[in-house]
């Protein structure tokens, strides 16, 4: 995979002078999962399903994921009161997003891919994706296009099926549970300490939120669901869908997206 910042700028310009010139951000968080593994699956999962995609296409590139995210919520991520979980304010995260796109347009970068990482992020994203193609339509750019995605989306109800045949409580509760954790283990199998999961029942919770947070509500592992069930296996059929699918999808709108601006692009 070729990553943006190891580049030299030549190289780097080079490379998106280049036609049909992809750049992919990974936008993740710094946020607790539970007691058997490190804080930073939300970076770590999206740059290497960004890492896989990038070797199937074409000049494609990952630039430096955005590490930090918006703030944990309860109902998706055992909620922020809790200890190393570390946030921005959502309109922080949004603004960064338009400020490192306006910077990739600026160097004549076209087509980029948000790689969300971080159910929290979502709507954040948009708005900085948003803002970044109002800005660029006022400098008169017209064909910048941008996909968002959460690697999860491309997680079917065959796969679904196949790796919780005990019932799938959804993604929600996920936080920690076996998805993060299969994938962490077959990744990165040192951030994973399987002896240190807390196997508890998926967390339950009121169809509301009350701020501030009653932290009792959150399971007491910090994870919303049990990882007891993750294995590296799972992770690697994880990883293999999510890259099929997020190859599949990115090759397919790209290619038939037509470059206006620059006929060399
Ligand atoms: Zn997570």
């Amino acid at each position: 995979m070729v990553q943006m910042a190891e580049l030299d700028w030549m190289t780097y310009q080079s490379r998106v002078n280049t036609k049909g010139c992809l750049i992919f951000l990974p936008v993740g968080a710094l946020e607790q999962h539970g007691p058997h593994m490190s804080m930073n699956p939300d970076v770590l999962i999206p740059q290497a399903i960004a890492d896989a995609v990038t070797d199937r296409l074409d000049n494609a590139m990952v630039a430096p994921p955005i590490a930090y995210g918006y703030k944990s919520q309860q109902q998706s991520g055992g909620g922020n009161h809790m200890p190393g979980t570390t946030s921005l304010d959502g309109h922080t995260l949004s603004c960064t997003i338009r400020d490192i796109i306006r910077e990739l347009v600026r160097h004549g970068v076209r087509r980029i891919v948000l790689m969300n990482g971080h159910y929290e992020n979502s709507m954040f994203i948009v708005e900085g994706v948003d803002l970044a193609i109002r800005d660029s339509h006022h400098n008169g750019v017209e064909d910048l296009n941008i996909m968002i995605l959460s690697y999860w989306d491309f997680v079917g109800d065959d796969t679904i099926k196949r790796l919780y045949p005990e019932g799938f409580t959804g993604w929600d509760l996920e936080h920690g549970g076996v998805m993060e954790t299969s994938l962490m283990m077959h990744l990165y199998p040192d951030l994973v300490d399987i002896s240190k999961i807390i196997d508890h029942e998926p967390a339950e919770f009121p169809p509301y939120d009350m701020f501030p947070v009653d932290p009792s509500l959150t399971p007491a592992s910090g994870t919303l669901s049990s990882a007891k069930n993750a294995t590296p296996e799972k992770g690697e059929i994880l990883m293999k869908v999510c890259v099929t699918g997020i190859t599949d999808a990115v090759r397919k709108k790209f290619s038939s997206i037509p470059i206006i601006s620059d006929p060399a692009r």
